[in-house]
């Protein structure tokens, strides 16, 4: 089965209009054109750039996706400082981040809100990437596998087959975000494989074997080709090195 795989920014709340800018240029022009056809690009940045980023990707048709960081479960009304799903379609948004664990943290979202937002995104034409992960106490205890999948079944109560074809999931154990400490390639499929054989088991073999499952959590130009060799792992969604254009584009050339 052969997913193409995706590497995703993740700028979280760093980059003006004018960096963003600068940055997806810096990484359009240093990801060699042969690339293109092998590995997917996106970057997520904030939703104050996200304008300025579709126009340059649209004008100067740029192999390089955008997505954003959030979107609001409503579809539209008085939710002071949310913004909808329409509103990010109308920006040209492929992708839109669900449940980073830095939202789970910092803004209590439950999978119950997540598997709202979920539906959102594909109400408005948008992929989903649904983030899910262990923190060190689950990891330490051995329960990451349930943890994980439980969230994932959870997040994607609403998704029909259909949907679930489309839908992109980020394992990203929240010990390794940000950390430097990156699981092991091993530590990464045995989760991935975990919640692929989930996905089966809701969905259908066939289903499960289209769905792009990321890994995330410290990845590097240096260790994302040994990560992005397992198996049930189809990408990264990286963080801190998707902030420098030469680091990113090198860790897409290498995934
Ligand atoms: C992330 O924020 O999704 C992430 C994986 O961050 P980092 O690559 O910096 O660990």
């Amino acid at each position: 089965m052969s997913r193409t795989p995706l590497i995703a920014g993740n700028w979280k709340m760093n980059l003006n209009h004018l960096e963003g800018i600068a940055l997806v240029q810096k990484i359009a022009f240093t990801l060699p054109e042969k690339y293109y056809s092998h590995v997917e690009v996106a970057v997520f940045p904030p939703f104050t750039a996200l304008r300025s980023v579709q126009t340059l990707i649209e004008g100067d048709k740029l192999a390089v996706k955008h997505g954003a960081q959030d979107l609001s479960p409503e579809a539209s009304g008085a939710y002071t400082g949310d913004i909808a799903g329409s509103m990010l379609a109308k920006l040209g948004c492929t992708y839109v981040l669900v449940g980073h664990s830095e939202r789970r943290e910092y803004h209590g979202e439950t999978d119950e809100l997540l598997s709202r937002k979920v539906a959102a995104a594909f109400a408005n034409g948008i992929i989903p990437m649904l983030c899910v992960g262990e923190g060190l106490e689950v990891r330490e205890a051995g329960n990451q596998v349930q943890h994980t999948v439980d969230q994932v079944l959870a997040g994607m109560s609403t998704v029909t087959p259909e949907q679930a074809e489309t839908i992109v999931l980020a394992y990203e154990p929240v010990w390794a975000i940000g950390t430097g400490r990156v699981a092991t390639p091993a530590d990464a499929q045995e989760v991935c494989g975990a919640i692929r054989a989930a996905l089966a088991g809701k969905y259908g073999q066939e289903t499960a074997d289209k769905i792009r499952i990321l890994y995330g959590g410290s990845v590097k130009s240096g260790n994302v080709a040994e990560i992005c060799g397992q198996p049930d792992v189809d990408g990264a969604l990286v963080g801190g090195a998707s902030l420098d254009g030469t680091e990113f584009a090198t860790l897409a050339a290498n995934a």
